[in-house]
């Protein structure tokens, strides 16, 4: 039986030692050796990626996995690639973040009523992690949403991160399909628990040099999920996690 955690932080300290997928335990040690060239004086982080925030955060945002030489690199969620520097200076000018720029894990950032996290905590190669690792990684997201005592909105980056936030939800038993549910940027459901899920295109640099997703577009999902989290005062009804 797992040991029960007690905090996010203890939660944290579990996770940087999980070895569950040796493929990824491998790739991010592999990556964390050999480094980018510009990077070549960093020491690389090479471990899950903890998550990062406010413990009392109504609002959680749910990437997919670290980024080889962004998050395996610095060890915190999207510091350090291009999609975190996409990311935190929204986050900043919707009020969630405490600076634009996101660099280490000694920079300052701190974050306010947002606790950001992914479903899978190891860089995938080619950025995609199987079915398989997915599944290995959910019992970690599983014990945080339960921890994430005040939790009112999940904003879903990414179809993955999207499925994943269903998979929890089915897993939990708040749906008994997942059918009726369908990604799509901007697309918002209440779950029968009574958290409400938004769904955003991922940052990634695909999304945001071509345009799919632009700086308007992606500040307009944090300024819905801060009007959801206001307007879901009171219990959320969510179904206990098992
Ligand atoms: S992806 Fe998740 S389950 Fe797999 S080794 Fe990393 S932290 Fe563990």
């Amino acid at each position: 039986m797992p040991v029960a955690v007690t905090s996010l932080d203890e939660l944290n300290s579990r996770i940087v030692s999980c070895e569950r997928c040796p493929r990824l335990r491998e790739h991010c040690l592999q990556i964390a050796k050999v480094r980018r060239r510009q990077y070549s004086s960093w020491e690389y982080w090479g471990r899950p990626v903890p998550s990062f925030g406010d413990p009392r955060a109504r609002v959680l945002l749910l990437g997919l996995a670290p980024g080889a030489h962004g998050s395996n690199r610095t060890g915190r969620p999207f510091t350090g690639d291009g999609s975190g520097n996409f990311l935190y200076p929204v986050l900043h000018e919707a009020g969630f973040a405490s600076q634009p720029n996101a660099l280490n894990r000694d920079d300052g950032m701190q974050l306010t009523d947002l606790w950001i996290t992914a479903v899978a905590r190891c860089a995938p190669p080619g950025n995609k992690p199987t079915p398989e690792e997915l599944r290995n990684c959910a019992p970690w997201l599983d014990e945080e949403i339960g921890l994430l005592t005040r939790l009112r909105v999940v904003v879903c980056l990414g179809k993955i991160a999207f499925d994943g936030l269903l998979a929890w939800a089915h897993r939990t038993g708040q749906i008994k399909s997942r059918a009726g549910y369908t990604f799509g940027h901007g697309a918002e459901y209440s779950l029968p628990g009574g958290l409400a899920v938004l769904a955003s295109y991922h940052p990634s640099l695909q999304n945001t040099n071509t345009g799919k997703l632009t700086r308007p577009m992606f500040l307009e999902i944090f300024r819905r999920a801060r009007r959801l989290a206001d307007t879901k005062r009171g219990e959320t009804g969510r179904m206990p996690i098992e």
